[in-house]
């Protein structure tokens, strides 16, 4: 890959327009020396893809947690005009605001250590896991409209948490516009049953807890402390969400070509951004988006559920709420200064989580003076971070940070090199209870199958475009 790009500045490596032909904007890779040699041939291609997209603004983009994803690389942010751009599925991904969320506590490590078995088996039990595994909640067709519609907002009023959930959601856990009539009945079947499940695989909850504090007063503003325990939740909109990228594919497949767009790879299926066919997919994409966020909030209510269960004590007086929750594969119409001029525009955040500035109105009013919470999780052996939003990113990344540590191996190779069992002995001799659906769940989301989460988050840190602020250490896991 040295030879695909040229050094800018540290962690700042350029694809030059003529990468691939047809590029309309460079490409930018943002990765530290060492982890440039982790990234395959393939993902600087698909950055160079993106660059040809019809309305792409600045230049196509890749986190340091960059891979292979289907059409843009996972990691990939892109900008486009919202008159002469497009709208591409494979750019927000199969998993529809997959995202995080990260609750505080008021419990010290040193409470919760001695109870971590019982608490993630209390934690597997309330909260659905695994491939296809169905909710304790039956969602009828109104409700999984209410949720289409209204996300978080819906799962409140609902009975699953309380009002100040949503401040604490990017968007308010639900963006305006959603149209469920551009919903398959297929989507809707598959997202009926499953509306309070984590899934499988990547997704997990953790009970964690803060082993480093990187900044003293951002920490204080999201108030962290060193010791404290905290849980993340990491999931999106499962079968739902998949499904309405899959029947979305389909249509834009089409759109391509009754367009005209020339695309260097028929994974880049998209639509001019104004055209019918790609907002249906955006009014269909949003439900998913907001499925998602009604999803996370339930799983938040069982999660105090059974912390009360085994503590004893209501999730109020446990200081159980919500620190922040974001999306990390959306498209979402922002306005950025581009070329010094404010303008609208469709950005797509695939793998990469929205990393908002000190003052901007959509910080919750109490992050607003230090900045937007980016959650960064690592791995079940290896540190999760929070970091905060800052200018540079609205400067350099359209307001974006990373997701997480990112691939280095498929999860066929993963079953190949670990064994699920061997894993689980070596993770709890270092005092980190796992709990999995399944125990090859175990080997393809082991700690060597990702990236240093360190490394990478050192990348967006020292690019000045999200700040650390905490450092987190697993204790309890549940997987699907
Ligand atoms: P994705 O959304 O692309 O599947 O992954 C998000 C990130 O979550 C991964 O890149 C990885 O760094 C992280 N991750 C996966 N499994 C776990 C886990 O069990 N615990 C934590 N803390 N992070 C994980
Ligand atoms: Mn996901
Ligand atoms: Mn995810």
């Amino acid at each position: 890959v040295r030879n695909m790009v040229r050094k800018l500045s540290e962690n700042n490596w350029e694809i030059p327009i003529g990468h691939i032909p047809n590029m309309r904007v460079p490409g930018r890779l943002f990765v530290s020396e060492n982890l440039l040699d982790g990234i395959e041939p393939g993902t600087i291609d698909q950055i160079a893809n993106v660059a040809t997209l019809p309305g792409i603004q600045k230049y196509s983009m890749a986190m340091p947690d960059a891979h292979l994803g289907y059409g843009f690389a996972i990691g990939g942010v892109a900008a486009f005009d919202m008159e002469e751009g497009i709208i591409s599925p494979g750019g927000v991904g199969f998993d529809i605001n997959c995202g995080v969320r990260l609750i505080r506590t008021k419990l010290q490590k040193e409470e919760v250590i001695p109870n971590i078995k019982t608490l993630t088996d209390e934690l597997f039990k309330n909260i659905p896991a695994g491939v296809g595994s169905k909710s304790r909640f039956r969602a009828s067709d109104k409700e999984l409209d209410c949720a289409f519609l209204e996300g978080a907002k819906w799962a409140v009023e609902a009975g699953y948490g309380v009002e100040a959930d949503t401040e604490y959601c990017e968007a308010n856990g639900y963006m305006e516009g959603a149209d469920p009539s551009h919903v398959s009945t297929k989507a809707r079947n598959r997202g009926k049953p499953q509306l309070g499940t984590l899934g499988s695989g990547n997704h997990f909850l953790e009970v964690q807890y803060v082993d480093k504090i990187y900044d003293q007063e951002m920490a204080s503003t999201f108030g962290l402390e060193e010791g404290q325990v905290t849980v993340m939740i990491h999931c999106g909109s499962r079968g739902a969400g998949h499904q309405i990228c899959t029947d979305y594919l389909k249509e834009l497949s089409k759109a391509v070509k009754d367009h005209k767009i020339e695309i260097p790879d028929k994974q880049l299926a998209c639509a001019p951004a104004q055209s019918r066919e790609a907002q249906n997919y955006f009014k269909a994409m949003l439900c998913a988006a907001n499925y998602a966020w009604a999803n996370r909030q339930m799983i938040t209510h069982w999660t105090r559920e059974s912390f009360e269960n085994v503590f004893g004590r209501d999730a109020e007086d446990l200081g159980m709420n919500l620190l922040y929750d974001v999306a990390h594969n959306v498209a979402k119409l922002e306005e950025h200064t581009v070329d010094g001029k404010k303008k609208e525009v469709y950005v797509h955040r695939k793998g990469a989580t929205r990393a908002f500035p000190p003052g901007h109105p959509e910080v919750p009013a109490v992050y607003r003076d230090v900045g937007q919470p980016v959650l960064i999780p690592g791995s079940m052996g290896t540190p999760s971070f929070i970091l905060c939003g800052s200018k540079e990113a609205m400067d350099i990344s359209f307001g974006s940070a990373c997701h997480g540590a990112g691939r280095v191996m498929s999860r066929a190779q993963a079953k190949k090199e670990f064994r699920g069992q061997n894993v689980k002995d070596n993770l709890e001799a270092q005092g980190i209870t796992i709990r999995a659906a399944h125990p090859s769940v175990i080997a393809e989301e082991a700690p060597g199958v990702y990236k240093s989460s360190s490394e990478v988050v050192n990348v967006v840190h020292e690019l000045g475009i999200a700040r650390k602020v905490a450092r987190v250490l697993p204790l309890g896991v549940t997987k699907g």
